[in-house]
């Protein structure tokens, strides 16, 4: 490959998106952009900062002035907020239940998305960057474009797998089918755009699901080196 390669995923929690970005960029050699953990750093940063989540400014300047570090290596992921690690913290339920009030903040949108750019600029040999508005908003002019969906029912029984079981149906209804809701204020990661391939994993086995965007991802990128 002479260029470096963009491929974008976006879809709903629970649609596999993250496996599947990890498994191809590790197929495909290519760097990984995990854009639901930058916003899930800068939540731990704005609720460690005391703000009040209902000052969407405040959020704001301590969104803008956290400073996030996180891994693009698929095999080996780490996210660090004003230098702490945070790897771990950013899985939590209390960063799930809160991660939206930033998501629906456009000026926090419009900082994550130059930082998410940047990242993408600066991968030599091409990235895999998944989220809810990469197609759209991020890398609209990605070399491949992909929007992963699957049953409600199926996502949800993914998570409660996630969580080893340990998890009440309150807690997931919150994770998938509420954050989804609230997600979806700003950014529609529902229906493809124009030029996005869309794509059903509910029956497919994660493997079938990364086989057929490694097949799509090649031809793109025989299509761009015609360019
Ligand atoms: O993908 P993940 O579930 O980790 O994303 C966490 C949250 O970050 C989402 O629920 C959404 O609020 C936000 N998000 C977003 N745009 C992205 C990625 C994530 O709004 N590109």
């Amino acid at each position: 490959m002479s260029k470096p390669l963009v491929i974008a995923i976006d879809g709903t929690s629970g649609s596999g998106k993250s496996s599947t970005a990890r498994g191809v960029a590790t197929r495909l050699g290519l760097a990984y952009l995990d854009t639901g953990a930058m916003y899930r750093a800068v939540t731990v940063a704005y609720l460690d900062s005391g703000v009040d989540g209902g000052d969407p400014e405040a959020v704001t300047r301590a969104v803008m002035a956290a400073d996030v570090q996180l891994s693009t290596d698929p095999a080996h992921q780490w996210v660090r907020v004003n230098g702490r690690d945070v790897t771990d913290e950013i899985r939590t339920q209390r960063v799930s239940t809160n991660v939206s009030t930033v998501a629906v903040i456009p000026a926090c949108r419009a900082d994550l998305v130059k930082r998410q750019r940047a990242i993408i600029e600066a991968a030599p040999q091409g990235i895999v960057a998944e989220g809810r508005d990469i197609t759209t908003v991020v890398a609209p002019d990605a070399d491949l474009r992909l929007l992963l969906s699957a049953d409600p029912e199926i996502r949800m029984a993914r998570r409660r797998l996630d969580h080893g079981g340990q998890i009440d149906d309150a807690a997931l209804r919150d994770q998938i089918l509420r954050r989804d809701a609230d997600d979806s204020t700003l950014v529609d990661f529902t229906t493809a755009a124009d030029g996005v391939v869309s794509l059903d994993g509910s029956l497919l086995t994660l493997e079938q699901v990364i086989d057929t965007v490694v097949a799509l991802a090649e031809h793109a990128a025989e299509e761009s080196t015609d360019d």
